[in-house]
């Protein structure tokens, strides 16, 4: 059955009926049909400050039929390309923060973009990015900026991104979320016992009822609730439970960890997280899966993952050039 009543805070707003759901679902597949796609997140660059031998600036590139970057660090067009992910595809580019490290790519990138001639490229960034951008003197035609803030920012098909404010440092900075369409199918399992003919389909499809033998079976017996699934993005922060109650039922969250516990104190003071800490919000969340990145070159790897394992079991320590697949979930 479709859920209903009220949702807990955080969670997907369900508050629509089956009915209302079919007809939202029907208007929308008028013009553009709901396509089942792939979603994933590749890490292009997971270090944090400066780069290693094996770890870039860092950059994830969202993919959804559109490619998106979020942050977009020194050495993301090379990796990109390392990566066999056209540069070309970039739709839009959300800059977390105007902390070197997190946007000295995307000059780079807007100019390839340009002089390839491919469409324009919109720019989400706090503020003060248009002033940096004017220095630069790239050609206008190439970018437009897009002052990043809280809230639902860009919308493609199918999908929306949207920012929250995060905590780091004194600097504007945000985090952002990657959210799927939630959407309604006829669950064929539940009319194959039914025993739906064709005809079955064609009323219930248009009339939002049809009857087998003496009995009247309603759309909301045969809907199951697709889920769209949901990828978040801390940026840099501080540890935060705020971004618990954002990140709430989460397929993917994707948090900084710059440090391990031994280096608990320098975290706070320079507005970050340890791996712990973002273990402990994803565990908060019940997200499904972590993924930290970000890391200090002072910390080990084993170190980030076992401290983060201790309290949220599904981690990955992300790698340069690591993918995600975030897969479709039936929600009945
Ligand atoms: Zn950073
Ligand atoms: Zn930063």
């Amino acid at each position: 059955m479709v859920p209903r009543g009220k949702p807990k805070r955080g969670q997907a707003r369900l508050v629509k009926t089956p009915r209302e759901f079919l007809a939202e679902t029907v208007e929308r597949n008028k013009t553009k049909p709901f396509r089942n796609k792939h979603l994933s997140a590749t890490f292009l660059g997971t270090a944090s400050a400066t780069p290693t031998r094996k770890r870039g600036m860092p950059s994830i590139a969202i993919k959804y039929d559109d490619l998106l970057l979020w942050d977009c660090g020194e050495g993301c067009q090379m990796e990109m390309m390392r990566r066999r992910i056209g540069s070309g595809s970039v739709k839009a580019v959300f800059l977390t923060h105007l902390h070197l490290d997190h946007f000295l790519g995307v000059f780079g990138l807007v100019k390839t973009l340009g002089m390839a001639r491919q469409r324009r490229i919109d720019i989400f960034a706090p503020d003060r990015f248009r002033k940096i951008m004017d220095a630069m003197e790239i050609d206008p035609s190439f970018f437009s900026t897009k002052e990043m803030e809280v809230g639902k920012l860009y919308s493609g098909d199918q999908y929306d991104v949207s920012a929250f404010r995060v905590k780091h440092r004194n600097i504007d900075s945000f985090g952002l979320v990657f959210k799927e369409q939630e959407r309604t199918r006829i669950d064929t399992e539940k009319t194959g016992a039914l025993g739906f003919s064709q005809q079955n389909y064609v009323d219930i499809s248009t009339q939002g009822e049809t009857i087998i033998g003496e009995k009247k079976i309603g759309i909301e017996e045969v809907l199951v609730c697709v889920k769209g699934r949901k990828i978040i993005y801390s940026g840099d922060t501080v540890y935060d439970e705020r971004i618990a109650q954002i990140a709430e039922g989460a397929d993917l969250l994707i948090h900084e960890a710059t440090y391990t516990e031994e280096f608990a104190d320098l975290a706070a003071k320079n507005g970050h997280s340890t791996a712990r800490q973002a273990a402990e919000i994803a565990r908060m969340a019940g997200a499904k899966k972590l993924v930290l990145t970000h890391f200090s070159r002072m910390c080990s790897n084993d170190v980030l993952e076992r401290e983060a394992k201790e309290l949220f079991e599904n981690t990955l320590i992300a790698k340069d050039g690591m993918k995600v697949e975030v897969k479709q979930e039936k929600w009945a």
